[in-house]
């Protein structure tokens, strides 16, 4: 792990003589503090914990990984020549450091100067529930620090010193490791990737990078398929979360999409193909929350009612009431309203070209005028207007003519540009090898043509 810590100069360094037996307290709990990582089913067995923490319980491999182990540690406090109280909760709704702080034990004036410090106040005021607050008592029972938890990488430290509190954000860098996940699909896509040991938000991510090509509302089969390279986040060993999806196939029907992650010159990040065409297209094939449906096989029939309308222009997607909808792209809202027939519609224009329509909404969440961006919530699915089930009317009008918009040829993106053509290959070959490696499919990769 590297810990790149945003400090400034340490608190004893800037201490009058009279303060240093304050500044080793502060010197215990920093200390005791870095060690200080319980875990999640001891917070949801107490919501507030009081424990002595030794002061040299900082050795790699001797780190307090809990409170438990800490509790349950029988010379944890016969080794130590200065235990210091330790406290702890987790923040739930409603709370604010004055709640926090009285739960903890603390005074209004400790509210106060902490409220105060002379840096990083306004993170205390975006408490979260969730979150975790530990406060540190010297020997007289003083607080002289408190510690906000954001998460496991990223937290803020307020110690008192001179003048008061003052605080400062530290962030943790996580050691990067790649993993490699693999499925077929026999059920659904979110039941197989999460039996893969796919996290719902990492098959949102995935979903969203091959969500320009796939329908994955309509258009996913059994025997489907997709492999999947990402990074895993570990501090101290300890597995604290998932970065980035670096590569992945997806096989949908026979064919096989491949994508690839790039940093861009300022940091973000985008995905393209292995020649280097963004990923990223002007519209959604499916503009709702696939995951939302529970069968992705059963959603072919024709809704009945639409069977006896003869000129049916669009594409159906049943789904539970709720689901959300969402802008297929970029464009401005030109209507928002309610007619007999198409219940709650919303119709969204996409530069002079492309119009897209939503009917049969139960809730529509926009309005007439409005600039959206792709993706957006647009409204819900309903049953409003001529509909005898929840379910999505969604069509797509090219210079005014209907469209089906799964099969719908849109240019083509335009390819990454040339200056960027051999920082790509540098970043993206040593990516797409490995996924090859594992997964066994070759990944054509050629140098990005104009
Ligand atoms: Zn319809």
């Amino acid at each position: 792990m590297q810990a790149s810590q945003k400090q400034k100069p340490s608190v004893a360094s800037k201490l009058p003589k009279k303060h240093i037996a304050a500044a080793t307290v502060v010197a215990f709990c920093l200390v005791g503090i870095t060690s200080f990582l319980p875990s999640k089913n001891v917070q949801a067995k107490r919501n507030v914990i009081a424990i002595d923490l030794p002061a040299d319980a900082q050795t790699p491999h001797q780190a307090v990984n809990s409170l438990s182990d800490i509790a349950a540690h029988p010379d944890s406090t016969a080794l130590q020549p200065q235990p210091l109280n330790w406290k702890e909760t987790t923040i739930t709704s409603g709370d604010n450091l004055t709640t926090i702080f009285k739960r903890l034990g603390l005074t209004a004036s400790d509210v106060y100067t902490v409220a105060n410090a002379s840096s990083e106040q306004k993170p205390l005021q975006r408490l979260r529930p969730g979150e975790r607050i530990a406060i540190c008592l010297n020997n007289e029972g003083k607080l002289v620090q408190v510690k906000y938890t954001r998460s496991s990488l990223e937290h803020y430290l307020y110690e008192r010193g001179g003048n008061g509190f003052e605080g400062k954000k530290v962030i943790l860098q996580p050691d990067l490791i790649p993993i490699y996940k693999t499925a077929i699909i026999n059920n659904s896509l979110s039941l197989d990737a999460n039996n893969a040991g796919l996290s719902q938000a990492k098959i949102m991510e995935l979903a969203s990078i091959f969500g320009w090509d796939i329908d994955f509302a309509l258009d996913i089969r059994k025997g489907d398929k997709f492999s999947v390279l990402y990074d895993e986040k570990f501090l101290n060993g300890e597995l604290v979360g998932s970065g980035d999806i670096l590569a992945a196939t997806f096989t949908n029907q026979g064919r096989t999409f491949s994508a690839v992650r790039f940093i861009e010159n300022d940091g973000s990040i985008n995905y393209y193909t292995p020649d280097g065409k963004p990923m990223r297209k002007a519209f959604l094939r499916a503009p709702l929350d696939f995951t939302r449906i529970s069968s992705n096989f059963s959603l072919r029939r024709k809704h009945p009612l639409h069977k006896r309308i003869k000129a049916h222009r669009g594409v159906d997607y049943a789904a539970p009431r709720g689901t959300p909808v969402y802008a297929a792209g970029d464009g401005k809202v030109i209507a928002s309203g309610y007619s007999k027939a198409n219940g709650n519609y919303v119709f969204i224009q996409h530069g002079g070209k492309y119009i897209t329509k939503y009917l049969h909404l139960n809730k529509r969440l926009t309005h007439k005028g409005k600039h959206i961006s792709q993706g957006k919530t647009i409204g819900t699915v309903g049953s409003t207007g001529y509909a005898t089930g929840p379910h999505l009317h969604y069509e797509f009008l090219v210079n005014g003519v209907h469209r089906n918009p799964r099969t719908v040829k849109l240019p083509d993106a335009k390819t990454i540009a040339k200056h960027q053509h051999d920082e790509f290959l540098t970043q993206t070959v040593p990516l797409l090898s490995q996924l090859s490696q594992h997964s066994g499919i070759l990944i054509a990769q050629a140098k990005p043509q104009d």
